[in-house]
């Protein structure tokens, strides 16, 4: 009974230094978005109701412009960037206002989803459909905290490009071609912040880069009691095995790397595509054909390099009568935590702490997968995961949390409103 009042006045002491982190244009901005929370769960529902699978270029296409529209409001140049039939890609959202105040910012979002949409569901703050998390919410949260910073008068002067790419979750090839608005916005822009989930109270400062791999061994075919001998050597399948335990000891040492031989075969006659192989042969035959396939993800671009080195270096070192050959392919490169990526967090860690919403700390480096931001972060600072929290990404149950979303728009807004002054 009697320490309530204590309490009482820690609590007032607490909320008065919060207050006071924020400037009173930066309150304005954090109760606009307070009031316009209605409309968040709207917006996000008409996103979630246009299906905008990667190979549904239409409806790429529709929510763009739904997008579009709505960054028009906000004094954004509106364009669909469209990409040429053969890439099999619909294009990208490409909005722009131009101004000369603070840095120039580059926002990055998708409209694509991996699984067609178009079905939404709310239960009470959760909500369900294709998109919800990744990325649409992201989408909505990016545009809310837009919406009010235009409201406070927050955006004049400021130069800002939104980027929503059409392709994120299955990238159209080649990316000179699929990726060139992206390239562009950034070779103007000075720091880039993406909007793909939110993973708690934690920002993205790097994201894995991934590649794939495919090994090739050929050795000589003949009775099986003839392996080991000069004539015979070892046969392809003991040549394959030696490179895998190769690329296990050469690899694993190295921090934040994984590989992973995913599809294996062996035998006189040996095939392999992307999702299955073929294989024949016989118990009392060497074999001559053996084929491995598999993916690498790294932290770095010079991390990848030296895998590629070891691995080279160990396909090399062939057993008698064996040859071997290794192909790379790269899919997504990485963003790997640099400096600039944490000076970034720690003005997103200080909105927070200014807006009396906690602080935020680096999500796990190694734990992120590939993302459109590790195109443009190197060179750019880059910060991810500013988007909408939820669960089931890349599933059939994707769902996310509106109770959060308010908070996820003042710290997307206060951050950007600061990097523009
Ligand atoms: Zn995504």
């Amino acid at each position: 009974m009697n320490i309530s009042p204590w309490i009482f006045l820690g609590v007032l002491a607490i909320g008065a230094r919060l207050a006071a982190g924020l400037t009173p244009e930066e309150s304005k901005i954090a109760a606009l978005v307070d009031t316009e929370q209605a409309r968040f769960a709207a917006d996000l529902e008409a996103a979630v109701r246009i299906d905008s699978a990667t190979e549904n270029l239409a409806g790429v296409r529709r929510l763009s412009d739904d997008f579009g529209r709505q960054l028009t409001e906000l004094g954004f140049a509106y364009r669909f960037a469209e990409l040429p039939a053969a890439t099999g890609r619909a294009g990208h959202l490409v909005a722009e206002r131009k101004g000369t105040k603070g840095k120039r910012v580059l926002l990055i979002g998708h409209l694509d989803t991996v699984y067609p949409g178009g079905d939404f569901r709310r239960e009470g703050d959760i909500v369900h459909g294709s998109g919800v998390n990744d990325m649409k919410g992201g989408n909505v949260v990016l545009i809310a905290a837009l919406r009010a910073l235009h409201a406070a008068g927050a955006l004049a002067d400021t130069q800002i490009i939104v980027v929503m790419t059409g392709d994120e979750e299955a990238v159209g090839h080649p990316v000179e071609v699929t990726r060139r608005e992206l390239f562009d916005a950034a070779a103007r822009s000075e720091v880039a912040l993406a909007f793909e989930s939110a993973v708690g109270r934690t920002g993205t400062v790097a994201r894995r880069g991934s590649a794939s791999w495919a090994l090739e061994v050929q050795g000589i075919t003949g009775h099986s009691s003839g392996i080991f001998s000069a004539a015979m050597g070892s046969g392809a399948a003991f040549e394959l095995a030696r490179i895998l335990q190769g690329f296990h000891d050469q690899l694993r040492p190295l921090d934040g790397l994984t590989i992973s031989p995913a599809l294996v075969v062996a035998g006189v006659e040996a095939e392999l595509s992307r999702t299955d192989g073929k294989v024949s042969g016989k118990t009392n035959i060497i074999p001559q054909r053996a084929l491995a396939q598999g993916d690498l993800r790294t932290v770095s671009a010079e991390q990848l390099a030296e895998a590629q080195a070891r691995m080279l270096a160990v396909t090399k070192q062939n057993l008698p009568r064996t040859s071997a050959k290794l192909a790379f392919s790269e899919r997504y490169p990485a963003m790997p935590p640099t400096p600039a990526n944490y000076a970034l967090l720690a003005q997103l860690d200080q909105a927070s702490r200014d807006l009396g919403l906690g602080e935020i700390t680096a999500y796990d480096p190694r734990a992120r997968g590939a993302g459109d931001i590790a195109f443009v972060s190197p060179p750019l600072p880059g910060l991810d995961g500013l988007g909408l929290d939820g669960k089931g990404a890349h599933t059939r149950n994707e769902s996310a949390d509106l109770r959060l979303a308010p908070e996820l728009v003042k710290r997307a807004a206060v951050l950007i409103y600061r990097l523009t002054r």
